[in-house]
């Protein structure tokens, strides 16, 4: 529910003060130049908000989802973007729940300390699609290594990280009826590190422009060489810790989508309060008040079922339905707000500097990725109400 402890209401307000050294301009500025905002990364990761998931053991704040939930909505209320350090949070849960003792000792503390960069997650392949458990990328073993060969569509900040998480197939894909089709995928954490330095030209990445900020690439593994070491958990089974982390980060989402909304129904009605037309305020028009208010409606009713996702993972039970429905129903809720806003700003709604296009434009990704809307309806439907699968 909405009604937030003084430690989560003290999180927020550290955030929101951040964020303030962040405004408008530094977002338009940076979208113009689809340039990564390093400065508003560097300045978080230093306030140690990066790693709120990581346990106070390994240096880190030691707090669950919800609050990292909270940080993610804070910043895109504020106007930015949080897309540029989101993956820091979701891709956590694979090292903290399958990674080893090593594996751990090795990351978490330099994570944690702004160090090392954990920011890219490597899945998503063209013939694929949402299809995950048919992607292709090979990892086959040699010696105390693997190699990796393949192509990835889809791997933002891969240049902003120093490791990255690689899901590549280390046997093929169990066929007929009654197999686990998930079996034969593996999950690697590679360090970038030392690919960079030692084995550069494994390693291709492919800038790909997208409508608004995203540091995303396609990438070639053409050999990439690592070490046995950097296997998560069991060979075999990386597609199942990558589910794992899915819910994470739908719930990430919705609440970057949530806080979206909150920032298009504000710039809504402020502008809808001061601009007048026909001689009165066009917000009392309810041709304006009422799109806004209903994606208001819509926005807080997301916000509960994301809380309610929230609290069911930080307790360790079931949150599949509840994460996917948060993040249905908050990126349905910011296209709305988006929408609303932008109408009511009339032209000035398309105009740059008054950001709403911005905003208009990096919440639309909410409903299309990392999973589309159609896939989260298709679990829904036959997950919960036991409908049968179409695919
Ligand atoms: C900006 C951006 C950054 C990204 N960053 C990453 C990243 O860092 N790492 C990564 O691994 N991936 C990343 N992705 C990829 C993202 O996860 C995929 O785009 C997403 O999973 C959908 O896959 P697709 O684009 O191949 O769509 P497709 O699977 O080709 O789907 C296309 C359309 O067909 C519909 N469709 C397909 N099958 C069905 C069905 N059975 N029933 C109903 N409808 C269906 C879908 O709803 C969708 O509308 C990124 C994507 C974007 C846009």
């Amino acid at each position: 529910m909405t009604t937030l402890s003084a430690d989560l209401e003290q999180l927020r307000e550290k955030t929101r003060l951040l964020c303030a050294g962040f405004p408008d301009e530094y977002w338009r500025e940076t979208d113009r130049n689809r340039r990564y905002p390093q400065e508003f990364v560097d300045t978080l990761t230093e306030a140690g908000l990066l790693s709120a998931l990581i346990p106070t053991e390994y240096g880190g704040l030691g707090l669950g989802l919800t609050e990292a939930s909270v940080i993610m909505e804070e910043i895109n209320k504020s106007g930015g973007h949080s897309a540029a350090c989101h993956a820091q949070m979701y891709t956590m849960g694979a090292l903290l729940r399958h990674g080893n003792d090593a594996q751990k000792k090795d990351y978490l503390p330099q994570i944690a300390a702004g160090r090392l960069r954990l920011q890219a997650f490597s899945i998503t392949e063209d013939k694929a699609g949402s299809d995950t458990t048919s992607i292709e990328t090979a990892a086959v073993r040699d010696g105390e290594d693997f190699i990796i060969t393949g192509h990835k569509s889809w791997t933002s900040r891969i240049d902003e990280s120093d490791l990255a998480f690689v899901l590549a197939r280390t046997s093929e894909k169990p066929v007929g009826k009654g197999t686990d089709k998930t079996h034969g995928l593996t999950l690697f954490l590679v360090d970038l590190r030392q690919v960079r330095a030692e084995q550069p030209d494994t390693l291709k990445v492919v800038k790909v422009r997208t409508m608004f900020n995203y540091a995303t690439n396609q990438i070639f593994y053409q050999g990439m060489r690592v070490p046995a070491s950097a296997v998560i958990g069991e060979v075999g089974k990386g597609f199942r810790y990558v589910i794992d982390g899915w819910n994470a980060e739908r719930i990430l989402l919705a609440s970057e989508a949530i806080g979206d909304g909150y920032w298009f129904t504000q710039r809504g009605v402020e502008y809808a309060n001061s601009r007048e037309v026909f001689g009165r305020k066009i917000g009392a028009n309810q041709g304006v008040q009422f799109p806004i208010t209903d994606a208001y409606m819509k926005v807080r009713a997301a916000d509960m079922m994301r809380y309610e996702a929230a609290r069911l993972f930080d307790a360790g039970e079931a949150c599949g339905a509840e994460a996917n429905m948060a993040k249905h129903l908050a990126s349905e809720a910011s296209w709305a707000a988006a929408n609303a806003c932008l109408d009511t700003h009339g032209g000035y709604g398309f105009v740059d500097e008054y950001d709403v296009e911005r905003k208009f434009r990096e919440t639309r990704m909410f409903q299309v990725a990392p999973v589309n809307n159609n896939m989260v309806k298709s679990f829904v439907a036959t997950k919960v109400l036991g409908l049968p699968r179409s695919y």
